[in-house]
Parts: C-alpha cells; sequence; structure tokens
C-alpha cells in the first residue's frame, strides 16, 4: 500500500479517500479510515507488518468514505475512535444519512455504502477544536460541508482538511460541491485561506503546500452554484425545477444518489439565498416556490 511522508511523524495513504497516519508513542493515529472493509483491510496489514498497534481513528465527519472502515479496524485492531458528537450520531446510526438526504425512512437505491456506512462506535467524543488527547492532535472546525466536520492539525505542522475543499477535477467532474451550510462552507475558505501549515491534506485531492489556489476554485464553483440558481428563478421556481436546470446547464445526469446529494446541496444554497435575501419562499397552488426578492 503507497504511503507518503509529510514530515516528522506524519504521513498519509493517497487514494480515493486520503487517508492520514500521525505515530505517537509507538503507536498509530488514523485521519479518516476510508470506504469500507476493504479499504480497512490494507491499512491494517500495512500497521501490522511494520508492528505498529492502531490506538485511534479519528473520524473527521460521519460520510461514508470517511468512517466506512472504522468497523472493521475496530473489529481488527481493537482501536478506539473519536468524533464530534454530531458526527458520532450518524457514525452510530448510519440510516441518518440517507434520511438527512431524503427527510424520510431512505427507500433502497439511497441506501448503500456510498450514502450510509455500515455502524461503527464512537468511544471518545470531542470539541471541534484544540487538542483532544495525549497524541498532540487538534481538531480544528470545518463547517460548512456536514453537521460538524473537523480538520485534524498534527505536530509536524500537517493539516488534514477533510472535505472543506475538493479539487478542481472534482468540482469540474461533479458541478455541485456537497455542502449542507453554503455560509459556513464560504467561511472556511477564508479561514483555510488564511491559515499557515506545512501541508495542507484535502481528502479528495492531492497534499498540496499552498492553499490558495484550491480554495479560490472552490469559492468559485460555490458561488457559481448560488449564481445559477438565481438565473434560474427568473419566474418562481421549485427547488425540484431548480435541480434539473442547474444540472442541464452543467450537463449532469443523475442516480438517485447523485439526485438527492445534489437536492439537498441546492437547499442549502437556497438557504443562504434566503438569508441574504435574495429569494423568499412561498407555497403556491401546492408547490413550494423561490420567489426573486
Ligand atoms: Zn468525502
Amino acid at each position: 500500500m503507497e504511503i507518503r511522508h509529510l514530515g516528522g511523524d506524519t504521513w498519509y495513504f493517497p487514494g480515493r479517500v486520503n487517508v492520514g497516519l500521525f505515530r505517537h508513542g509507538g503507536g498509530a493515529w488514523l485521519v479518516d479510515s476510508g470506504l469500507d472493509d476493504d479499504a480497512g483491510r490494507k491499512i491494517a496489514r500495512h500497521l501490522e507488518e511494520e508492528g505498529t498497534t492502531l490506538r485511534r481513528i479519528v473520524t473527521t465527519h460521519s460520510n461514508a468514505d470517511h468512517c466506512g472502515a472504522n468497523a472493521f479496524l475496530h473489529r481488527r485492531t481493537g482501536c478506539s475512535v473519536a468524533a464530534t458528537a454530531m458526527e458520532a450520531t450518524v457514525m452510530e446510526n448510519p440510516t441518518l444519512e440517507p434520511m438527512l438526504l431524503w427527510s424520510a425512512f431512505p427507500f433502497e437505491a439511497i441506501r448503500n455504502k456510498f450514502l450510509q456506512a455500515k455502524a461503527s462506535k464512537v468511544d471518545l467524543i470531542i470539541a471541534n477544536s484544540g487538542a483532544f488527547d495525549e497524541s498532540g492532535l487538534e481538531a480544528v472546525p470545518l463547517p460548512g460541508h456536514f453537521l460538524d466536520m473537523i480538520g485534524v492539525r498534527t505536530p509536524d505542522d500537517v493539516l488534514f482538511t477533510a472535505d472543506a475543499l475538493f479539487s478542481g477535477e472534482v468540482i469540474e467532474k461533479y458541478g455541485i460541491m456537497f455542502v449542507l451550510d453554503v455560509q459556513g462552507a464560504l467561511d472556511t475558505f477564508d479561514r483555510l485561506e488564511a491559515t499557515e501549515a506545512r501541508w495542507f491534506v484535502p481528502s479528495h485531492a492531492p497534499a498540496t503546500e499552498d492553499i490558495g489556489p484550491l480554495v479560490e476554485t472552490n469559492r468559485r464553483g460555490m458561488l457559481r452554484i448560488g449564481e445559477m440558481i438565481l438565473d434560474c428563478c427568473t419566474d418562481p421556481s421549485s427547488r425540484e425545477f431548480i435541480v434539473a436546470a442547474v444540472a442541464e446547464r452543467l450537463g449532469l445526469s443523475m442516480t438517485p444518489s447523485e439526485y438527492v446529494l445534489n437536492s439537498a446541496a441546492i437547499s442549502a444554497h437556497l438557504t443562504r439565498l434566503a438569508r441574504n435575501g435574495a429569494l423568499t419562499p412561498a407555497v403556491e397552488e401546492g408547490v413550494l416556490l423561490w420567489r426573486r426578492s
């Protein structure tokens, strides 16, 4: 399994989800675990071959691709798992993720391993800011993408930034970045831009020493969706119409899973546009319409 050194005791396993590794006192701490048992097995084998004990997984947030291997690694190694309270609630009750996206008990097509991780226990609830155990790792709040997502800073001046930022390629391919709180995400971009670190490690982009260009790409990608939504609301429009219109502009075809993810992100944009006073919601003839103010 490929592993890259970032400095001192900090490493990461590059992959579809980058998994951080920090060594302390003869043990290993992971930042996230990966999508499924397979991902967990590869990490466990790597640590077993070098004789390192996995002490703890620090989960940045409860999206399945970040905590899907927790249950396997806990079973295999007896490691503990740390997460913020809100993210822990979803990790321990993973039906909540598709339920959050659909706003009711989910139908089968959105109950898959990408939207619903295997349930896993969290035994250390941590605050979204500051040190949380003897390792020297620190949580950094990253509002926007999910319920109470954190980044993790290591004593080697490496900052794992979870899903606060996506690569330009991901933004180009998917168009609509998943987000629950658009203003929170925009504020996080500003804060990351002003943050000093030797390395920044997003979960879905290569590690970089200069976060500036990536922040700008993400900011533009996020604001662009808000502008498209306003364009769609020349006439009062329903969320369903807006999702379809934005998808058409971006040339997206969607599975049911992608549809509910994109619908949630559009909802988050609508919340921000309503708060800013740009759009006003009203139900007309049984349809919730968004009208330009
Ligand atoms: Zn992710």
